[in-house]
């Protein structure tokens, strides 16, 4: 069963490298990839600098993995970078598909329903305020099924490079056990702002169709690993009836 996974997993990837629309994609994620790193670097220096002219310091350490088991979407573009990522560390592609087996028991339904309800609020312009309040009961409700993220491997992330923006993007400043779900402490969380210039760039560079769809991070990174992206791109360019090929 798993043999028969990776020859998929393995003539997928042989299609997503041929001819022009290959050299795109590889191109298209080696600069989605150095541009995400530069706008976290600098989004983190510039959160530093203002908590450290508050005193406050950021409290996140390697090995504490509370965020791990909190729901996380990413869109496609990312998901193609994380998947480009995973095909050049063969191990960590292998610890996914079968970590992603046991993520699906639990993770999975919820998941769906998630993404399901977040494409639903964002098609039908809801204010962000009422988006939060539908969505948040749900990810409650992933939280409790206590499943961590298929990435999660000896309290390390497989992908820590290329992690999502949700990951990478929050620090504590109050103790790490406040982030416990079996606390009733608040953590006191910052959020990581991108730099207007770092985060054109990106939006630039990915086409908005790439940046739009967006579902749950394991369903993303399974569907894009066994499907190809080009399949998935294909039909949301077919169903908007725009052209078939980002940015060139
Ligand atoms: S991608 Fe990495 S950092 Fe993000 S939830 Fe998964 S294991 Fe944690």
């Amino acid at each position: 069963m798993a043999k028969n996974r990776y020859r998929q997993i393995e003539q997928i990837e042989a299609k997503e490298n041929t001819g022009s629309y290959g050299a795109w994609r590889r191109g298209f994620c080696g600069q989605y990839r150095e541009l995400l790193i530069q706008s976290r670097h600098n989004s983190y220096k510039a959160l530093v600098k203002t908590l450290t002219s508050k005193g406050e310091r950021i409290t996140c350490r390697k090995g504490c993995t509370y965020c791990c088991f909190h729901y996380v979407a990413v869109p496609l573009a990312h998901g193609m970078v994380i998947v480009d990522y995973l095909h050049n560390k063969k191990e960590s592609l292998k610890q996914f598909i079968h970590n992603y087996e046991k993520w699906h028991h639990k993770g999975y339904d919820i998941s769906n329903i998630i993404d399901h309800t977040r494409i639903q609020a964002f098609s039908s312009s809801m204010p962000i305020h009422d988006i939060i309040a539908v969505t948040r009961p749900l990810s409650m409700r992933y939280l409790e099924t206590n499943i961590p993220c298929p990435f999660l491997v000896n309290n390390s992330c497989l992908i820590y490079a290329v992690r999502p923006f949700p990951c990478s993007g929050q620090y504590s400043v109050s103790p790490p056990d406040w982030c416990s779900p079996a606390t009733t402490e608040h953590a006191v969380i910052h959020q990581l702002v991108p730099d207007d210039g770092d985060l054109l760039q990106i939006l630039q560079l990915a086409d908005p169709q790439l940046m739009l769809y967006e579902v749950t991070l394991p369903i993303m990174i399974y569907k894009l690993l066994t499907e190809g992206a080009s399949s998935i791109i294909a039909s949301l360019y077919f169903e908007n009836r725009t052209n078939p090929r980002p940015n060139g």
